[in-house]
C-alpha cells in the first residue's frame, strides 16, 4: 500500500536538535545540547500537595471531565493578573505549551507564499510550526539587543507578522533592550505588522527584570505568548497566549480543532499550585541556580578558550550562552569531534531562516552540574585546538586575527 502524503509533509521537518538528544543520550556524554530545564527546580512537594487537593475537592470528578477550550476561568484570571499590562481574562487563552500557541498562531496567520518575519537567528520550534503554512520566511538582521529596526521596517510592508523574543531568547540568550523595544513596538504599527511576541524566559532574569514586554505598548497589535515550562515544569504543557478579541477567538476555533482543551487536571493542579503567590518564592530559587551554572560556564570558558578565537556573550537570563567559533571553523563540523570527546552542544545552523552563521553554537548551561560544566567545557575546548591543528597555517592566522 503507498499512502500518499500532503504536500506539507515536505516542510515538516524533525527537529535537529531531537535528532541530536538521541546522540547525547548515550552515556558518559555531558550535554549542553538540550533546552530541558533543570529537573532540580521542578517543585515536586507542592505538586503532590496540589494535586491531592485537586483529587479531594468537592468537584473532584470535574478535573477530570472535557472542559472548554478557553481554559479553566481561575487560571486565565491568575495569568491575566500576573502580567505588567492591564489584561482581560477574556482575551487569555490557555494553551497546551506556548509551543501550540505557535502552531494555532501559523494556521491562524499565515497562507502559502506569506512573508512573516523572524529574528536572526530564531527559536527552530517556530521555525518548525510556521514551515507547514508554507510561508516565505524572511530573517531580519539582528544584533545583540535584537532585530535591527531599519531592516524590519524595510522588510515589513505586507508581512503577516515579526515573530519575537525579546528576552534571554533561544538559542543566542540575548536580550532586546527598552530602547530597541520602543522602537520595534512603534515600527511595528507603523508598518501594520502584528508582532507574536514569545516570552518563556522572561521570569529566568539574574541581576533585574528584563524590560516590560512588546504587548505592554500595543497589545492591539501583539499575540504574547508565556508558558509554564520554565518557572514550574514542562511536562505539565501548560502555556497560554494573550490576543486581541477577533485573533483570540480564531485561535480558539483552531485550538478546538486541535485538541479540545489542554488537560483539564493539569490546569487545575496549577490553579492550586499557584493561587498563594507560590511562583514569588519559587522563582528566585530558579534564578539563584541558573545564574550559578551561567557563572560556572563563563568561568569556565575564560579558563579553557583562552587564545583559541572563539567568543561568547553573557546572557542576562534564561538557559542558554551562545558562542562563535574562530573563522575557518564550522560548529557543525566541530560536534562529531566534540561528542568523541565527551560532550554535545547544538550547532547554530538550524537556528536561521536565511543564510547560516555556521562558526554559531548554542550552550545550555543549567542542566550540568559545575563538575560537568568544567568537563565539558575542557572537552569542547580540546575539540577547538584539534579543529585549529587540522587547519593549513594560513587558515589558523586567519583564525587567530582579530575580528
Ligand atoms: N518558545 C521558545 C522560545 C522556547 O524555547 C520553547 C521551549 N523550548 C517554547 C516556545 C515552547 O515551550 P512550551 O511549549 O514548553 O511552553
Amino acid at each position: 500500500m503507498t499512502w500518499t502524503l500532503a504536500a506539507r509533509t515536505r516542510k515538516m521537518t524533525s527537529s535537529a536538535i531531537r535528532d541530536l538528544l538521541k546522540l547525547t543520550e548515550r552515556p558518559g556524554i555531558i550535554s549542553f545540547a538540550g533546552g530541558l530545564p533543570s529537573p532540580d527546580a521542578f517543585p515536586v512537594e507542592a505538586f503532590a500537595v496540589a494535586c491531592d487537593k485537586v483529587l479531594t475537592a468537592a468537584d473532584a470528578r470535574g478535573s477530570l471531565q472535557y472542559a472548554t477550550t478557553e481554559g479553566l476561568p481561575a487560571l486565565r484570571e491568575m495569568v491575566a493578573a500576573s502580567l505588567p499590562w492591564r489584561v482581560d481574562p477574556a482575551n487569555v487563552l490557555i494553551t497546551t505549551g506556548s509551543q501550540q500557541g505557535l502552531d494555532l498562531a501559523a494556521k491562524v496567520l499565515i497562507d502559502p507564499g506569506s512573508n512573516i518575519l523572524v529574528e536572526t537567528p530564531t527559536y527552530l520550534g517556530a521555525l518548525q510550526a510556521f514551515q507547514p503554512m508554507e510561508p516565505t520566511v524572511v530573517g531580519v538582521a539582528s544584533d545583540e539587543s535584537g532585530v535591527i529596526v531599519d531592516d524590519f521596517e524595510a522588510k515589513a510592508p505586507g508581512a503577516r507578522f515579526l515573530y519575537a523574543l525579546p528576552n534571554f531568547q533561544n538559542p543566542t540568550g540575548r536580550t532586546m533592550d527598552e530602547a530597541r523595544r520602543a522602537a520595534v513596538a512603534e515600527a511595528a504599527v507603523r508598518a501594520q505588522v502584528p508582532v507574536l511576541e514569545d516570552n518563556p524566559y522572561g521570569e529566568l532574569w539574574f541581576d533585574a527584570p528584563p524590560p516590560a514586554p512588546l504587548a505592554s505598548r500595543h497589545p492591539e497589535n501583539t499575540l504574547y505568548m508565556g508558558s509554564f515550562s520554565k518557572v514550574l515544569a514542562p511536562g505539565l504543557r501548560l502555556g497560554f497566549l494573550v490576543a486581541p478579541a477577533d485573533i483570540h477567538y480564531r485561535l480558539t476555533m483552531a485550538k478546538q480543532a486541535a485538541d479540545l482543551h489542554s488537560p483539564s487536571f493539569n490546569q487545575r493542579v496549577v490553579a492550586e499550585v499557584l493561587k498563594d503567590g507560590f511562583l514569588d518564592r519559587h522563582v528566585p530559587t530558579i534564578r539563584s541556580l541558573y545564574q550559578g551554572k551561567r557563572d560556572a560556564m563563563l568561568a569556565a570558558l575564560s579558563r579553557e578558550m583562552d587564545g583559541l578565537g572563539v567568543t561568547w556573550n553573557r546572557p542576562a537570563g534564561g538557559m542558554f550562552l551562545w558562542a562563535r567559533l574562530p573563522v575557518g571553523l564550522s560548529a557543525t563540523a566541530l560536534l562529531p569531534r566534540a561528542v568523541e570527546k565527551g560532550v554535545a552542544f547544538v550547532p547554530g545552523e538550524p537556528f536561521y531562516a536565511g543564510q547560516a552563521d555556521d562558526r554559531t553554537l548554542r550552550l545550555s548551561f543549567v542542566t550540568a552540574t559545575s563538575a560537568q560544566i568544567d568537563a565539558g567545557i575542557a572537552a569542547l575546548a580540546a575539540a577547538v585546538r584539534e579543529s585549529l591543528d587540522r587547519l593549513s597555517t594560513a587558515e589558523r592566522d586567519a583564525a587567530m586575527a582579530p575580528a
